[in-house]
């Protein structure tokens, strides 16, 4: 129903992978180091300190700007954002107002009915990371908070989009799309704790827009955004209004909760920033050599490797998995292409799911070995699952890699080359065991052929030679004039 129309909008915060701070020299490597050990007058905000502007930081978002299609402005300017809070030191924020760097551009993403959609982006803009408070709860010396300004003045890169995406699914693609264009252009860690900050606008066609703030991980993007679309859908269903408000999002609870009633833009009395001059930078568009972005590789991974279009997105989605990929099948892309994309995207990323692992834990060179091993027949689908399992338990509980091919030895996976006996046995046991499904497949059921072969590979251990299993079954039956 078109009064049900969900429109979500998002401004996603990205910290710039930058080596010092936007206008400081402070590393921006303080996530191992103790509290306010990255700071100097500039970043705390001392009086009279002046901010002197970090161009690789200009240039990252120049970059990013290209990537997404957005126009750059002739002239950009910084602007202070007047507000008091304790984890911004000097009351402002220096940030861009009404002379946004980039406005305009979009992102392509898969839409939920398949095929490409195109999200409009409203601006791209550059500003400074307020320090970080560590709430720290009841105790004996009451509630309070601590802050640390080893973040103040970390660059920050805001992209807003324009009220574009129609789902919390959607919105979800629209940030992994974004997250994975970030990192192929080499400009942001998402791996980095807090690196990427998202406030989400949403509301039902024809209601009030809530904004929901700070959401810091992107399974939370999709989490608050659907309990936000209930909570409202809700107050419309019992006649009651939405209000227009702005709400934070328990990640623990995956709700939201009305918080602070909202400045409006005039209480943050934004004037030009006086100690930074106008940014003059449009020029600079025509000289930045882009990567292959995530879109051409994907493309590239089915004209090039013969990829499904699902396997190629999965595998362009992350520029690390896609390395891996490129990596597995480097030394015979003919022959292990085709295998290592269905294996890498759903078998091996289903198992490291499943274990909560990074795949950094894994040796490309090793998901070659066992490729090959599956390639030449050595072993069963069924045999490679296992090899797997056990090649990534090793390295979960730290314990020394073993090549594929030893544990193949070791647990004696092997598949049945001519081992005719082994196979013949275990179809004589699984029929007389379950006469039923033979009976089954005499009345025409054919679900109980499968049965049947799940019932030899169980007795093989999955080591049958599946072609094999079925021609000696088939004469079986035949036999047994069936
Ligand atoms: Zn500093
Ligand atoms: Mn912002």
């Amino acid at each position: 129903m078109a009064e049900d129309q969900v429109i979500i909008g998002l401004e996603v915060h990205c910290q710039l992978d930058t080596k010092s701070k936007l206008f400081c020299g402070c590393s921006t490597d303080y996530r191992d180091d103790g509290a306010n050990t990255h700071v100097c007058p500039v970043c705390l905000g001392l009086p009279g300190a002046m901010p002197v502007l970090n161009r690789r930081a200009i240039e990252y978002a120049m970059r990013v700007a290209k990537a997404l299609n957005c126009g750059v402005r002739e002239e950009a300017e910084f602007s202070r954002k007047n507000y008091f809070y304790p984890d911004l030191d000097k009351a402002y924020q220096i940030t861009q107002y009404d002379k946004p760097l980039a406005e305009g551009g979009y992102l392509e993403i898969e839409s939920d009915e398949g095929g490409e959609r195109k999200i409009l982006l409203t601006r791209i803009h550059v500003e400074e990371d307020p320090g970080r408070l560590v709430h720290m709860g009841n105790n004996e010396r009451g509630k309070y908070s601590l802050v640390d300004y080893n973040r103040a003045g970390i660059p920050l890169i805001e992209i807003v989009s324009e009220p574009d995406m129609r789902s919390p699914k959607e919105a979800r693609k629209f940030l992994n799309k974004l997250r994975a264009t970030l990192e192929y252009l080499s400009v942001f860690d998402s791996e980095k704790e807090g690196s990427l900050r998202v406030d989400a606008n949403i509301s039902i066609r024809g209601s009030e827009r809530v904004e929901v703030k700070n959401i810091t991980s992107y399974k939370g993007v999709e989490k608050a955004l659907t309990f936000e679309i209930a909570r409202q859908k809700n107050l419309i269903r019992r006649g009651q209004r939405v209000v227009r408000e702005t709400r934070h999002f328990l990640e623990a609870q995956g709700s939201t909760q009305a918080s602070r009633s909202k400045e409006q833009e005039h209480d943050y009395r934004y004037f030009p920033e006086p100690d930074l001059r106008p940014l003059h930078v449009r020029s600079w568009v025509d000289d930045i050599i882009l990567p292959e972005l995530p879109d051409a590789r994907r493309e590239r991974f089915i004209a090039q490797y013969g990829c499904s279009l699902n396997h190629a997105r999965t595998l362009t989605g992350e520029l690390k998995l896609a390395n891996f990929f490129e990596e597995v099948v480097a030394c015979d892309p003919r022959g292990l292409s085709m295998l290592a994309s269905t294996w890498i995207a759903d078998t091996l990323l289903g198992e490291l799911n499943y274990r909560g692992m990074s795949l950094d834990l894994v040796d490309p060179e090793s998901v070659t070995k066992l490729a090959g091993l599956l390639r030449n027949k050595t072993i069963t689908d069924k045999s490679g699952v296992e090899v797997l399992r056990v090649m990534l338990d090793l390295r979960m509980q730290g314990e020394p890699a073993q090549a594929p091919s030893a544990i193949v030895a070791r647990l004696n996976l092997g598949m049945t080359k001519g081992e005719t006996g082994a196979i013949a046995s275990a179809i004589t046991e699984a029929i007389n065991e379950n006469p039923k499904a033979l009976e089954d497949y005499r009345s025409g059921k054919a679900g109980a052929l499968n049965f049947l072969v799940g019932q030899v590979m169980k007795k093989t251990r999955g080591r049958a030679d599946p072609v094999e299993l079925n021609r000696m079954l088939a004469e079986v039956l035949q036999e047994r004039g069936v």
